[in-house]
């Protein structure tokens, strides 16, 4: 049977546009390349955008165990920077977090494939591993995977960092250590995120330059002991222990793209989450994109607009804050500007949260 959507991709993208196609009353179809509910390498900060995008899904994500943010800690070295968020933030798990809103779609009647890995786009649909999906249409939400045929980065330099995640239990009458707040920690050659994501669980997520890994030794464990030199890390996770015999990784991560509307692409396919977008990690925002861009292309199918005018819609919703993180993001590699930086945001900790407010997803009034 042609379905009229498939959906490649369970991730946050592809679930919520499945949950709301589904709703809708369209016949779709989701392939999920993964066969059981996973982790995904991803800080785990939901930001109040990402929340309330969840809430107009009908997803209460208090339900699922968050945990409320309400600080953040700017730490380099021995340097220490307090600053109230501008919102209240939660920690969440990704895999229960995805995991609910794929059930939630499957509820509604969306057809949930697990194990189904899309191969490639194809005339009348997709390949996949275990044979042709017809369809109408296509959405492709494969997160930072990309397609054959559907490369995002066609023109785009590909960065050289990798991404690592790993969760840990703290150690038992200890807390978290974090008192409701995350902790950004700057090192050279990359960053990290240290929040809680449940009781007395944390989740340590870092992208690091190539470079400087391969001076780490080239290895998680290598450069965890070199991590662990940073004051930060130290005083969380000295005592804690690792929840992942290894930890979750992805390289080549292209921070900075937005998707336009595309010439390369055949009018029938859209691109959701990351693969239409991908702002610095360091702001904690991409789950609020995924989230929208669903939403959005939701909406375009419902009234029939093609796929380029969703791509430029998106594009103008998310290109000033995709901008402003990238900027943050490069002003933290620049010594010469981390400095005075630092020594600014010293005096003036309130900037932090302004920082924090220019790197969000505009509210939907003005997207
Ligand atoms: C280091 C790092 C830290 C981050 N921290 C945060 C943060 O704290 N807060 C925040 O809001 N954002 C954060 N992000 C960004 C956020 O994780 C992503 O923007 C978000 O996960 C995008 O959702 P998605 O649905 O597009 O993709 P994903 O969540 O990656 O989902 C893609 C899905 O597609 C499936 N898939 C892949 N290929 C195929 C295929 N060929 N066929 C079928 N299925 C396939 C995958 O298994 C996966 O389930 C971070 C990103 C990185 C790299």
């Amino acid at each position: 049977m042609v379905s009229e959507t498939a959906i490649l991709g369970g991730g946050l993208a592809g679930g919520a546009a499945a949950l709301l196609l589904a709703r809708g009353g369209a016949r779709v179809r989701l392939l999920e390349r993964e066969a059981e509910p996973h982790d995904k390498v991803c800080g785990e900060f939901l930001s109040i955008e990402a929340q309330r995008d969840l809430a107009r899904l009908g997803l209460d994500t208090a339900r699922l165990g968050a945990v409320p943010i309400e600080h953040l800690r700017l730490c380099a070295g021995r340097t220490r920077i307090e600053a109230r968020l501008p919102f209240v933030a939660q920690g969440i798990s990704r895999k229960q977090l995805d995991e609910a809103l794929l059930e939630m779609a499957a509820m509604a009647g969306a057809e949930i494939e697990r194990g189904v890995r899309a191969t490639g786009l194809e005339p009348g649909g997709v390949a996949t591993n275990r044979g042709p999906c017809p369809a109408r249409r296509v959405l492709l939400a494969t997160g930072k995977h990309d397609l054959r045929g559907a490369r995002r980065t066609a023109g785009t330099a590909r960065n050289g960092y990798v991404g690592f995640k790993m969760h840990w239990q703290a150690k038992p009458g200890a807390g978290d250590g974090l008192e409701g707040g995350i902790d950004v920690i700057l090192f050279p050659g990359g960053y990290a995120g240290l929040q809680p994501i449940a009781a007395g669980v944390l989740n340590l997520c870092l992208i690091v330059r190539r470079e400087r890994l391969a001076e780490a030794g080239g290895t998680w464990e290598g450069l965890l002991t070199e991590l662990m030199r940073e004051p930060a890390i130290a005083r969380r996770l000295g005592d804690a222990r690792p929840l992942f015999a290894q930890p979750l990784a992805v390289a080549d991560l292209p921070y900075g793209y937005v998707c336009g509307p595309r010439a390369d692409l055949p009018g029938h396919v859209f691109r959701l989450g990351d693969q239409a977008a991908m702002t610095a990690s360091l702001t904690g925002d991409g789950m609020a994109i995924a989230l929208r861009s669903a939403h959005l292309a939701a909406a375009a199918l419902a009234s029939g607009e093609p796929a380029g005018a969703y791509h430029a819609r998106l594009a103008r919703t998310v290109s000033g804050q995709v901008r402003r993180a990238m900027l943050l993001q490069r002003a933290t590699e620049m010594p010469a500007l981390l400095r005075p930086g630092l020594g600014l945001l010293r005096l003036w900790p309130g900037l932090l949260a302004r920082l924090a407010e220019a790197t969000r997803l505009p509210h939907w009034q003005s997207a």
